[in-house]
């Protein structure tokens, strides 16, 4: 049996460039870099106004089936994919999100692709990179501050304590701290009032950054988020607070996309990271921006299964953006299309055919769904070396028999060399097949309805239950004008139903919408469903127990 090399060894004994090589292929001046030590810089925001009039690069997004335990591997096909185009010669940037602490120190250990095809330095990656997160939990959190402290010194705006509904944050899974109580100790120590954590992740403000197009923006945006509602319930914004130009301050830096490079060079942009399964899922929309003037391919990726991240990044990042992608990826695994066909974890190992036929049906409901967006698509099949010949020739010609365009990749084995089959359908994709992208709801469609069309057409469910709290805030928010906003679905990312526990394709099932939460400031409306939880707890062995650094300062531990 041939030993693998684990990702963090693979990334630690292969050759990084100083970033000023990278970004030397580049159109960007030495005045629009700001260095963050040898292999990290930022591209100010001055590099997009210069460069407003070139044109831009198309682009791909990568998206996969359902994920389960078994591992899909997004990122490292979307690492993969830039690789090989520039194998191919062609100019082509990656456009990813940054990793979250949460799940590294969780389930993780770790989201900076795998294998041969990983974005570098990974240690600095996945650990504090260049502080953009512990800026916005900072903004987040000043936030949090300034609303207690506002109460405290006489609360002229009428907050009410019972009705805040801005949380603090931190990047960490910390299940204790999702509800607490704050403010106890008599009157020299504020307020006593229930609050909340969530993960920093799940921040209207890092939605914000992911949105915003330029400082203006991101100003006007933090004034419009409502932190609660006053006595006599009206929603208090930011802006009626004052404190939109501090949180501006304070994200200043953090809303400059930074640039590293892949383990082949491939210069990859790396900034933001909402989650797609309590967030909006995609990385910043100025980093895809920044991507496409820099070259003719951007290959961008959006968390968990099509559901999620795919339906937003259509849905909302394409709407704030005003752009639309030339191509989908979808990948598949047959470990985990196993899964969805009834193979549980432990029995991976044996080749079955059959039940990762069956479990094709979910590869099949997003492709379908896709399909619904009207846009061109190819399976990128992400071979593990423990797949058998018989099961990735079945799920092969499973793509041919249906007439899906389909790609087996190695990118995770032999980096961009793996990958070349893929690009090449993906070109030849972009080339001959038409794009008739199209959203599958209308923003001035009522607030129910989006849910339903969401729901009905990329879920595949039967109906729509909505609590009674959820049918008052669906009233409520129609009064206060926002039901002409795009909406960011919560839901597990375990199954296209709302409960985990339904793999593969469920049918006739009823999704329920518990709660819902104005991110206007996003400029979207959050739908929770399920018991989907915007603060993550740690498993009973966390990623974070074989975590450790050695005498010379390197880390170990991380996948
Ligand atoms: P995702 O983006 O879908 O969450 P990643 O690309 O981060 O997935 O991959 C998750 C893990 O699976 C990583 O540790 C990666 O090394 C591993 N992985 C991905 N593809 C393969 C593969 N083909 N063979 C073996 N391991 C893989």
């Amino acid at each position: 049996k041939i030993k693998h090399k684990s990702d963090i060894e693979i990334a630690q004994e292969a050759p990084i460039k100083p970033i000023q090589e990278i970004i030397g292929g580049l159109d960007i001046l030495e005045d629009e870099i700001e260095y963050y030590g040898k292999y990290k810089a930022k591209i100010s925001l001055e590099f997009l106004n210069r460069v407003k009039t070139n044109p831009d690069g198309k682009v791909i997004l990568v998206t996969a089936i359902t994920p389960t335990p078994a591992g899909e591997g997004k990122s490292t096909v979307t690492v993969g994919l830039g690789q090989a185009l520039n194998q191919l010669k062609k100019k082509a940037v990656i456009a990813i999100r940054e990793p979250s602490l949460g799940p590294t120190m969780g389930i993780k250990g770790g989201a900076a692709g795998g294998g041969y095809s990983q974005v570098i330095p990974m240690e600095e990656i996945n650990l504090h990179f260049t502080g953009d997160i512990h800026a916005i939990t900072t903004a987040n959190n000043a936030l949090a501050a300034l609303i207690d402290n506002h109460i405290h010194q006489g609360n002229e705006c009428q907050i009410d304590p019972r009705r805040i509904t801005w949380k603090r944050v931190m990047d960490l899974n910390d299940r204790a701290l999702r509800n607490i109580v704050i403010g106890l100790g008599g009157p020299a120590n504020g307020t006593p009032r229930e609050d909340h954590f969530d993960i920093t992740v799940a921040s209207e403000i890092m939605a914000i950054l992911c949105l915003a197009s330029d400082l203006k923006d991101l100003t006007n945006r933090l004034s419009k988020i409502v932190i609660g509602f006053s006595y006599q319930r009206e929603p208090v914004t930011v802006g009626d607070l004052g404190f939109e130009g501090a949180l501006t301050l304070l994200l200043k830096d953090a809303l400059k996309p930074n640039i590293v490079q892949t383990l082949e060079h491939t210069p990859a942009i790396i900034h933001g990271g909402p989650f797609a399964n309590i967030a909006h899922g995609c990385n910043s929309l100025l980093g895809t921006k920044m991507a496409a003037k820099l070259a003719d391919y951007v290959v961008t990726e959006a968390g968990f299964g099509a559901d999620l991240g795919a339906e937003k990044f259509l849905h909302i990042k394409t709407r704030a953006g005003e752009f639309s992608p030339a191509a989908v990826v979808i990948v598949a695994t047959v470990r985990a299309l196993k899964m969805h066909g009834g193979v549980p974890k432990d029995q991976l190992g044996i080749s079955d055919k059959d039940a990762m036929l069956a479990g094709a049906e979910n590869l099949a409901k997003h492709i379908e769904s896709i399909e619904k967006f009207g846009l061109p698509y190819v399976v990128a099949v992400n071979r593990f070396v423990t797949d058998t010949q018989e099961e990735t020739d079945a799920l092969m010609k499973w793509c041919e028999v249906h007439s899906h365009p389909a790609a087996l990749t190695e990118v995770w084995e032999k980096g961009g060399a793996g990958g070349i089959e893929l690009a090449e359908k993906v070109l030849e994709t972009i080339e001959h097949t038409e794009n008739h992208f199209d959203y599958l709801y209308d923003l001035n469609d009522s607030i129910k309805d989006k849910i339903e069309k969401v729901a009905k057409a990329v879920y595949g469910a039967k109906a729509v239950d909505f609590t009674s709290k959820a049918l008052k805030q669906v009233k409520d928010f129609e009064q206060y004008g926002w039901s002409n906003l795009p909406i960011c679905m919560a839901k597990t990312q375990y199954s296209l139903s709302d409960q985990p526990e339904l793999l593969g394709r469920p049918k006739d099932f009823t999704l329920t919408i518990r709660e819902l939460k104005p991110s206007i400031g996003a400029g979207f409306l959050v739908c929770l469903t399920g018991d989907i939880m915007t603060m993550p707890g740690l498993p009973k062995k966390p990623a974070a127990l074989s975590m450790n650094v050695d005498e010379k300062g390197k880390a170990r531990g991380l996948f």
